[in-house]
């Protein structure tokens, strides 16, 4: 096996651990790796620390598979026992949290860099991100079909940072039958249809899964403002638990679309409680402003504005921005729901940005829960970086 032998004081991470080693603290690769290719991880004196993939064209040069000397080979059974952790990481799951859709892999917080997969009823949709996931796709595919059970696994790696890693996009289905236009799902007692071909990521936030829960807790009696709608998630679970009105604003016309149907699939009127807007949020939400509309309850569910560090500035401005528009609208003693999904920008910085944003609006802000993502959307302590998604359920006074 081809052999990365890191730089002198740079292998603590990879004996704590954690699964990224960056280009800067390779020193030596013997012969070439080819693109996600299993390497023998050495430090500085020749101490073997584990097995990872090898991504050339990568700042994170090596991803992390196994760690320690007397690590097992990267092969069928390796991914097999992957598999099987994390099922059973899961079991129960969908009794407890009534549902038939959750992420059955979450990449690194299960041991598979890269690996991302999500069921929705017996379909798997996957996405490879990384090299050494692409490379080792089919045995990881044929080890989740028969973990699961599942009969068909779908794939969406058309994800931007398939570049970074010198891999094209490609989807399409990999094993059974292709799925059809829309996959009915339930969440307790409220179903949705997803679109795992043309929607984002795997087609579903299943991340939000707990927090639609708490914010229809919430929502009785409320018109609540769905910001960053999407397929309808937020606004529906809250109408069916009681909420006057729901006015969705998303950009996507097919998101709407399909955010129309699952409104009509949960409350038999509840298209004439609901409004569908298209546009752009910062413009809607300054329009509200400017007609003094106001709502009891305003959920806020931005795309991530931050794809790295570099971007934080600019994307902190942007989550400043919005939530300072939010908090004004919201009447006084409703609520906020307001979330960040960029990882670049940890709790502790979200709720700055929110606590500026509701000093410059003149409100004072209470926060009832902290919220993070869907427990299914497994965070390892080993790997701090797993915890994208971060959100505060707020009274606004
Ligand atoms: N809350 C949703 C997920 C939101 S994902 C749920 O629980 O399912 C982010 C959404 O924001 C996407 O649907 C995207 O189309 C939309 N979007 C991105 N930028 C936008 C903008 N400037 N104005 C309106 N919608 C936007």
């Amino acid at each position: 096996m081809k052999i990365v032998r890191l730089k002198p004081k740079r292998d603590y991470p990879t004996r704590q651990g954690h699964p990224w080693i960056f280009s800067g603290a390779v020193d030596t690769v013997s012969r070439e790796p080819e693109n996600g290719e299993t390497v023998q991880v050495v430090s500085a004196d020749g101490t073997p620390l584990g097995l990872g993939a090898y991504s050339p064209h990568s700042q994170i040069r090596v991803r992390m598979w196994t760690f320690g000397s007397g690590s097992t080979p990267v092969d069928e059974a390796f991914f097999a026992d992957r598999a099987a952790r994390a099922c059973s990481l899961r079991e129960g799951f969908c009794e407890r949290f009534r549902t038939d859709a959750w992420r059955v892999v979450n990449a690194e917080a299960d041991g598979l860099p890269g690996v991302t997969v999500d069921r929705y009823g017996d379909v798997l949709v996957g996405q490879f991100t990384t090299a050494g996931a692409a490379r080792n796709r089919d045995v990881i595919v044929k080890s989740l079909t028969e973990a699961t059970g599942c009969a068909a696994f779908y794939e969406r790696s058309d994800t931007d940072g398939r570049a970074h890693e010198g891999l094209e996009k490609t989807v399409g289905t990999l094993v059974g039958p292709e799925p059809p236009d829309r996959i009915p799902i339930h969440e307790g007692d409220t179903a949705f249809e997803v679109d795992v071909r043309g929607g984002h990521k795997t087609g579903f936030y299943l991340d939000q899964r707990e927090n639609r829960r708490l914010v229809a807790l919430y929502a009785k009696g409320a018109d609540l403002l769905n910001a960053f709608s999407y397929t309808g998630g937020f606004g529906v679970a809250a109408l069916r638990a009681g909420a006057a009105s729901v006015t969705h604003v998303d950009l996507s016309a097919s998101a709407l679309a399909l955010a129309e149907r699952n409104t009509a699939l949960n409350v038999p009127d509840g298209g004439g409680k609901s409004a569908f807007l298209q546009g752009n949020v910062f413009s809607v939400l300054r329009e509200f402003r400017d007609r003094a509309r106001s709502f009891g309850f305003v959920v806020l569910d931005p795309p991530k504005f931050a794809e790295t560090r570099v971007q934080t500035m600019k994307a902190l401005r942007g989550y400043k921005d919005i939530n300072l528009l939010g908090i004004k609208l919201v009447v006084r003693g409703g609520y906020l729901a307001t979330f960040s999904c960029s990882g670049a920008i940890d709790p502790k910085l979200f709720r700055t940005v929110v606590t500026e944003a509701a000093h410059d609006a003149g409100r004072e802000v209470v926060v009832l829960h902290e919220l993070r993502q869907a427990p299914d959307h497994t965070e390892s302590l080993r790997f701090p970086e797993g915890l994208y998604l971060k959100g505060l359920l707020c009274r606004v006074m």
